[in-house]
């Protein structure tokens, strides 16, 4: 599958990432159906989505029809087999892995053999998820960023087996999504969460121990850093939850 082939996606998981990568695809002319088991998610992912789009149109940064047109290409479902209408699924629903083995094991049943099968996952080995499927060789990771609409990287990820037309055509998604694609190797939380992580944990050590207070050690980051925002603020936007997991794999993967 080559990425002018692909118009239509199907975006797994409508929370913080979901809803972003669901934005981004449809403000680019992409048909996306944005899939969850919980319809509240869905809802308010919808929700989230419109606000987005008008406040960038307040900004004019795009055009007042482009909500109109993107919301338009958005359709939502509860049921994973509408997946097997896309050309291309990103999975980005809980960062747990045998969540996201299961449903890769389940997209490999009901995808034709063609689509291209890829994680937004921060951390989990990419190799590992393509072995849930008979097709390793479309398995990629895609990791946007938080908030995907905002920010500009992409790390694009290769299994083991993840052939170059595959890893190609995610480099191509990136760049028609506007974004800047860096190619990265499959090690515990690629490059970003291999860096990124430990400094939030140390900030989260900081307060434990009583370093400083919260907001002192942020100022810290941000002043003396030039980080645009703290490392605590930072955790909380991505999610304990998630990073807390995260962590879990850099440390199951790196001891
Ligand atoms: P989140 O908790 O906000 O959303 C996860 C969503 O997945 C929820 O809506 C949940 O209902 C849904 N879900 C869970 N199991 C499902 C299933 N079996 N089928 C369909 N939907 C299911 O999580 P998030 O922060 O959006 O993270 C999603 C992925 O993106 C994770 O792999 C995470 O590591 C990665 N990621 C997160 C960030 C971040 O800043 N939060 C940044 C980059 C990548």
């Amino acid at each position: 599958m080559k990425a002018e082939d692909i118009s239509r996606v199907a975006v797994i998981g409508a929370g913080t990432m979901g809803n972003g990568i669901a934005h981004v695809f449809a403000q680019h002319g992409y048909q996306v159906t944005l899939i969850d088991i919980d319809p509240g998610f869905l809802d308010r992912a919808v929700n989230r989505i419109e606000q987005n789009l008008r406040r960038q149109a307040e900004k004019g940064k795009i055009a007042d029809q482009e909500v109109k047109e993107s919301m338009g290409r958005i359709a939502t479902a509860t049921e994973i087999e509408t997946a097997a209408e896309a050309q291309q699924v990103i999975e980005a629903v809980t960062e747990h892995p045998e969540t996201k083995f299961e449903i890769f094991r389940k997209l490999d049943a009901i995808c034709p053999p063609e689509t291209i099968l890829a994680s937004n996952t921060s951390s989990i080995s990419i190799t590992e998820i393509a072995s849930q499927t008979k097709r390793p060789d479309k398995v990629v990771g895609i990791h946007f960023m938080n908030p995907v609409p905002v920010m500009q990287l992409v790390e694009i990820i290769g299994g083991i087996a993840t052939s170059e037309e595959t890893r190609d055509a995610a480099v191509a998604t990136a760049e028609r999504l506007g974004k800047t694609p860096v190619l990265v190797n499959d090690y515990p939380g690629f490059v970003s969460n291999r860096v990124l992580m430990p400094m939030i944990n140390e900030a989260v050590y900081c307060v434990m121990e009583g370093v400083a207070e919260p907001e002192a050690i942020d100022t810290v980051m941000k002043l003396g850093m030039n980080h645009p925002m703290g490392p605590l603020a930072l955790g909380d936007l991505i999610g304990l939850d998630t990073c807390l997991a995260i962590m879990e794999v850099l440390h199951t993967g790196m001891g």
